[in-house]
């Protein structure tokens, strides 16, 4: 058996020709069997959320025709032998253009399983674009829809995989990939049981092509995005962030968890669990090289690098009868479990408890943060106080709790800004303090420059 590879490329690698056709060269090099997991065209996502919450037509056609347009420039640039891809992205293009006119449905479980059929199209029309420009490499590539391969529960918007069901669906794939077809398929979807259209949350392609590494017990997963690796913080907030060569899977998985976008927070458990070496790297720029993530880098620093997490809500609930009492924080996460609230980080003192809200993760569904009657039967037992526009800055390194000069740096980058909450010591790789969104970027480039 020859090992595999599985190749994810993200929204800017997929968002235009030229970026296509780097990607169709990174594989090109690559001598073993190669599955590709492809995003969106860049931008697609964003509009096709926009048309599933738009009540307006004249609006829902404008971000069509902005998305044909995208779609369109991108295969103007196939070559003259790519009739098919053609067709059938006009027939996606008609496909989508039809559920977009159709009357709203009113009930909810509708209302999510048409928006998660519409975040579809973005994924389904990228991979056909992909498998034109690989084609014109390569005879033997062949696309495969991941809805037939991604299995999933029914939680639309942020849906949980079945990694065994997802396995003996993609049996077959192993033998094709084995006998040097390539594989390109849809990151970011799946399907459930029933067979509707399910999507694994934003930025969920990554997620999509570890469970395919996994589901196919590949060798290598490489995340090819738009930096080359993972940096000390987002080269964006702070240009003078450095590339790193390794780092422990414990780590990376910190850092996605707390903000750091380049990858997905769920797409390292399935390459842990299954022992796949993760590689990430720049589809357009693979000479520069990239970031391993190992079990064990030759490094452990007290310091690896800094995440942030905008967006962050802190509820706060008071009850004097908290005071000695048991089973308080068990009723407190019942109510919120029930109402699927992700929680992020925790802080007790005697008669109040303090958490910070993670809005993507519970507003995946498309409902609201704080639905109004999980907060009635809040207010039956507590009192409580809601604060937002907060960014969770997260420094991520090793044995976080064991050296003395970290806690002043960050209050010292912090000053004069009020730290809203601070927490450290349940994990040995983070420590996390709360701070208004208006300071974060000034307080991140301080802590930054000490490090
Ligand atoms: P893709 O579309 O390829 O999935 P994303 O936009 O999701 O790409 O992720 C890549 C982005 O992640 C980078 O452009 C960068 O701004 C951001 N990012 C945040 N934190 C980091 C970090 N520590 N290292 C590298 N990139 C980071
Ligand atoms: N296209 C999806 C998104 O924009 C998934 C992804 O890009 O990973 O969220
Ligand atoms: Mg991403």
């Amino acid at each position: 058996m020859l090992p595999i590879q599985v190749n994810k490329f993200g929204g800017t690698s997929m968002a235009d020709a030229d970026a296509i056709k780097s990607c169709v060269s990174v594989i090109e090099r690559q001598p073993q069997p190669t599955m590709v997991v492809v995003s969106a065209c860049a931008g697609v996502t964003n509009r096709l959320v926009a048309i599933s919450q738009s009540q307006a037509q004249v609006e829902r056609q404008r971000l069509l025709d902005e998305i044909i347009v995208i779609h369109q420039g991108i295969a103007e640039q196939l070559p003259a032998s790519s009739a098919s891809c053609h067709q059938r992205l006009q027939s996606l293009h008609e496909q989508l253009t039809e559920l977009a006119a159709a009357p709203l449905p009113q009930q909810p479980s509708e209302i999510s399983r048409r928006r998660d059929l519409i975040l579809s199209f973005g994924e389904r029309c990228s991979s056909e674009l992909f498998t034109a420009f690989w084609r014109s490499h390569s005879a033997a590539v062949e696309i495969v829809d991941a809805r037939d391969i991604l299995v999933t529960d029914s939680y639309h918007g942020n849906a949980t995989p079945d990694l065994s069901a997802t396995k003996e669906r993609c049996k077959s794939l192993s033998s094709l990939l084995q006998e040097g077809v390539g594989i390109v398929t849809q990151g970011f979807i799946g399907a459930d049981l029933q067979g509707y259209t399910t999507t694994l949350g934003r930025g969920g392609s990554d997620y999509s092509a570890a469970l395919f590494a996994a589901a196919l017990t590949a060798e290598q997963l490489n995340i090819w995005t738009d930096v080359a690796g993972i940096y000390t913080t987002d080269p964006r907030i702070c240009s003078d962030a450095q590339p790193l060569q390794q780092i422990s899977f414990a780590e990376a998985a910190e850092l996605a968890t707390f903000g750091a976008k380049v990858l997905h927070p769920k797409s390292l458990k399935p390459a842990i669990e299954h022992g796949i070496a993760v590689f990430v790297g720049h589809s357009r720029h693979p000479e520069k090289g990239g970031t391993l993530v190992v079990p064990e880098p030759t490094t452990r620093p007290s310091i690896r690098a800094l995440a942030r997490r905008r967006h962050q809500t802190l509820l706060t609930v008071n009850s004097i009868d908290m005071l000695h009492a048991t089973g308080f924080l068990a009723r407190l996460f019942d109510v919120l479990a029930r109402y699927n609230i992700s929680v992020d980080l925790v802080t007790t003192s005697e008669v109040s408890i303090a958490l910070t809200l993670d809005e993507d993760g519970s507003r995946a569904n498309g409902q609201s943060l704080l639905p109004e009657p999980m907060l009635e039967e809040l207010r039956q037992f507590a009192t409580i106080e809601i604060e937002q526009g907060l960014t969770l800055i997260a420094v991520i390194g090793n044995d976080i709790g064991h050296y003395g000069d970290i806690s002043p740096k960050v209050l010292q980058a912090a000053s004069p800004d009020p730290v809203r909450m601070i927490c450290q010591g349940a994990s040995r790789h983070n420590l996390c303090f709360l701070v208004a969104d208006s300071g974060a970027e000034r307080i991140i480039k301080n802590l930054h420059a000490k490090l």
